[in-house]
């Protein structure tokens, strides 16, 4: 069986990576996300399980000795982590994970998993990014300025990913994540085997 994409999505903090995500998921229903554990406290409208697994710095760490992650990373002052072994199940059933994880952490599955797709989410302007983050609510002030400026720090990076994904419209940008992830799909690279079995076919013998 042929095994699942794995789509890396980061971008800034308010940049629109969890609309973009739940949309997409909405329209790819074989797809699934991999649900993060973190040690941040849950916000109020937050479910164990379902937004993030939450955990205490101690049970994180032990984690971290298990071998239990794909990667992890701190993010300001709190670690998050991909759990492994869900990942790894649901790409060998041949469903595509979508990670949506800080760059750190995409870095980090770079190494590893070259083959993944890697997304970066930005604002359509540095002003509309903090815009957003002070309309979310969810932070107080500091946290805002503090992942704001990060923001500046994190587009660096961004000649690491394949793909950067304009959030002006959430609409369009899922349409171009969808473009991205078909067209992935088409790659020679990714179709190996397939090209094996028609070559196997003999009808110019
Ligand atoms: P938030 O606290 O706003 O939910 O997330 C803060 C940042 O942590 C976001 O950039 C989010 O993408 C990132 N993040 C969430 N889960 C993970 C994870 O499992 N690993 C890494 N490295 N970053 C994550």
């Amino acid at each position: 069986m042929r095994s699942g994409l794995l789509i890396v999505i980061s971008g800034p903090s308010g940049a629109g990576k969890g609309t973009i995500c739940k949309g997409w998921l909405e329209k790819n229903s074989d797809a699934v996300l991999s649900v993060s554990v973190t040690t941040r406290p849950p916000r109020p409208n937050e479910q164990d399980g379902k937004n993030y697994f939450f955990k205490t710095r101690e049970e994180f760490e032990a984690m971290i000795k298990d071998n239990d992650f794909l990667e992890y990373a701190e993010v300001y002052g709190n670690y998050y982590g991909t759990p492994r072994k869900y990942v790894q199940q649901q790409l060998s059933k041949g469903r595509d994970v979508v990670l949506e994880i800080d760059i750190q952490g995409a870095l980090q599955i770079k190494e590893r998993f070259d083959e993944g797709v890697f997304i970066f989410i930005v604002p359509p302007t540095m002003e509309e990014l903090r815009r957003r983050n002070v309309n979310r609510g969810t932070e107080d002030p500091d946290a805002v300025l503090k992942r704001f400026k990060c923001a500046f720090k994190e587009i660096n990076f961004i000649r690491r990913y394949n793909y950067v994904v304009v959030n002006d419209s959430v609409n369009d940008a899922i349409e171009n994540i969808d473009a991205i992830v078909k067209a992935e799909k088409c790659r020679v690279d990714r179709n190996l085997n397939l090209i094996a079995q028609l070559q196997g076919g003999g009808i110019c013998e």
